[in-house]
């Protein structure tokens, strides 16, 4: 343990730690960042933290204020995308509401029909942390493909997924992948048909669809007013624009959400309940995301998706008249994910990624996105209101980088090593084995990506997920050594 430093010097070295990180304003960044543009929200949401800092949501009798904020966040929440009856949560994020979710359902099931070995049936391509909240919950995962043109689930396919072991049905709105909308009333009505549960992941969605709407475009329903969806999960620090750490998980009633608390009286301290996963919980970020919402309030919001809307059509007739870029699907109005075809026209997987790599050097974040199951690798944008600015300039880089990516070298893997590497057991590896393979794939020593990344995502994308997943478990696992 270091002796005490002076505040400044701290301060100061936290913003320099910053300056080598990708930028979080600005629009450059198509992921992991919502920047409204606005400076003075993130000036609002930093002091309401501030205000807030030292209280603890654990318990509402003693900071009554705790419940106000979160009954008015969750209040809203439901003016929108609720119906009469509904209750919900705040939690820390889209994880945390999923992982709620799907505990709740996992607990009505075996409660109300007694279900002792329960299923969750998902698209696939529904976010990952369904799989986690499976994997910490104890439920069998149902996987069902979806359509692979449109990029949306597979209604008939999840309905008859379905079996009496099923205790929840999940749709996207919009899919993080693709964004693009899952036919949600049909896959509520599969589900209430058999009497289980349907929860809507408008984690990316739910706060930019609605007032997209309210701009005049068409968007499918999908909250808790359709008929059969019984929860819906909403990130405030995606499209809500507020500081990480805030997301609600809606459900359709307090009989339904009961399920989701957790409460032990049974130990000498204090009596214990738990609404969220949490214990201490901090009220610092309730208290942000009260202030950003009420800030922007209804017109504040359906101006900055009229901004997103609009650099969206903008990026995707872009893209679309850009010669080798195939856009997947039909976004909903916030996500583009994008391939570079080879001169055959088909994805090329090599070059895809190439072009990440040639808009990183040009100062952009892209996200790369993996194959799966016939679905193609591809670069994925998040786009936000401060994404308006940037439009022409990120499609002048972007054909650059196209034309760049496909004059050079193609990327491939030796199909003899991506043959010899599925052969290896991930389970049975052992920490020197796993070590030579970062080292060989450019993800060893415990350094950050190399300045080029297609080369290793190209061979990642060869090999099993699991051991895809062993892999990088270890090279993050490199990242966080003291
Ligand atoms: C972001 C996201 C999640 C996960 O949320 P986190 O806030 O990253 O934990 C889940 N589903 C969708 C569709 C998302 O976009």
């Amino acid at each position: 343990m270091p002796a005490g430093r002076p505040a400044e010097a701290l301060l100061a070295e936290l913003r320099e730690l910053r300056a080598g990180d990708a930028p979080t304003r600005g629009g450059r960044t198509f992921a992991y960042v919502y920047d409204a543009g606005l400076p003075a929200a993130d000036e609002l949401a930093a002091a309401a933290y501030g205000v807030f800092a030292t209280v603890n949501g654990l318990d509402p009798t003693v900071f009554p204020s705790v419940a106000r904020l979160e009954n008015d966040v969750v209040g809203a929440v439901n003016s929108v995308l609720g119906a009469p009856g509904a209750q919900g949560s705040f939690t820390s994020g889209g994880t945390e509401s999923i992982l709620l979710a799907v505990k709740t359902a996992r607990d009505h099931a075996l409660n109300v029909r007694g279900v002792t070995r329960p299923q969750l049936v998902l698209p696939s391509t529904a976010h990952a942390a369904f799989h986690k909240a499976a994997h910490y919950l104890g439920l069998e995962t149902v996987v069902v493909p979806v359509d692979p043109v449109t990029f949306r689930a597979d209604a008939a396919a999840v309905a008859d997924a379905l079996t009496d072991r099923s205790v929840l049905v999940v749709a996207s709105a919009p899919s993080y992948a693709h964004g693009v909308m899952d036919p949600v009333s049909e896959i509520a009505a599969a589900a209430a048909a058999r009497d289980v549960l349907c929860h809507v992941d408008a984690c990316i969605g739910g706060w930019f669809l609605p007032f997209l709407s309210r701009t005049g475009r068409t968007v499918e329903p999908f909250g808790l007013s359709v008929p059969g969806v019984t929860s819906v999960s909403v990130d405030l620090h995606k499209y809500g624009y507020a500081d990480k750490g805030a997301s609600v998980v809606l459900y359709r009633d307090a009989e339904l959400r009961r399920h989701q608390y957790f409460a032990h009286a049974d130990w000498p301290g204090y009596p214990v309940v738990n609404p969220t996963v949490q214990g201490t919980k901090p009220g610092g970020l309730l208290a942000q995301a009260w202030a950003v919402l009420h800030h922007l309030g209804h017109d504040g919001y359906t101006e900055l998706a009229r901004q997103v809307a609009r650099a969206a059509d903008l990026v995707l007739a872009g893209l679309r008249a850009t010669d080798g870029v195939r856009v997947l699907g039909e976004p909903a109005g916030s996500l583009v994910a994008f391939t570079v075809t080879g001169a055959d026209g088909t994805g090329d997987l090599g070059r895809t990624l190439q072009v990440a790599d040639e808009m990183r050097e040009r100062g952009w974040y892209l996200q790369p996105q993996l194959s799966h199951d016939g679905l193609p690798a591809n670069l994925h944008l998040t786009l936000t209101p401060a994404t308006g600015g940037q439009v022409e300039a990120l499609l002048a880089d972007l054909a650059e980088s196209v034309a760049a990516a496909r004059a050079s070298e193609p990327v491939t893997v030796d199909p003899a090593l991506a043959e010899l590497a599925a052969t290896l057991d991930p389970d049975a590896l052992t920490p020197e084995e796993v070590a030579g393979v970062l080292a060989f794939a450019g993800l060893g020593g415990g350094q950050g990506l190399p300045s080029r990344t297609a080369p290793v995502l190209v061979l990642l994308d060869a090999l099993p997920s699991r051991l895809k997943e062993r892999l990088l478990t270890e090279y993050i696992g490199t990242l966080f050594r003291v």
